[in-house]
C-alpha cells in the first residue's frame, strides 16, 4: 500500500497573487500593466481620479500606457 503523504504545503498557494506597486500588499487581483506596474483595487479606488479621465482606460503612472478597465 502506497504511503500517503499529507501535502501540508499545498494549502491555498497564492499562485495568482500580485504585489501592488503602490501599497506593497499582496492581493489576489491587481490592475496591471505590461511594464510591471500593478495596482490593487483599493489603490485604484483611491487614485481613480488621477488615473482615468474617461472611465474607459486608466493610465499607467510608470510608463504612461493607456490600459483599459
Ligand atoms: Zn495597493
Ligand atoms: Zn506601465
Amino acid at each position: 500500500m502506497p504511503r500517503f503523504r499529507p501535502d501540508r504545503k499545498k494549502k491555498r498557494a497564492p499562485r495568482h497573487s500580485h504585489v501592488c506597486s503602490a501599497c506593497g500588499r499582496e492581493v489576489a487581483f491587481c490592475w496591471h500593466c505590461p511594464c510591471g506596474f500593478a495596482l490593487c483595487q483599493a489603490c485604484m479606488d483611491e487614485n481613480i481620479w488621477g488615473m482615468t479621465c474617461n472611465w474607459v482606460t486608466w493610465t499607467c503612472p510608470d510608463c504612461g500606457a493607456d490600459r483599459s478597465f
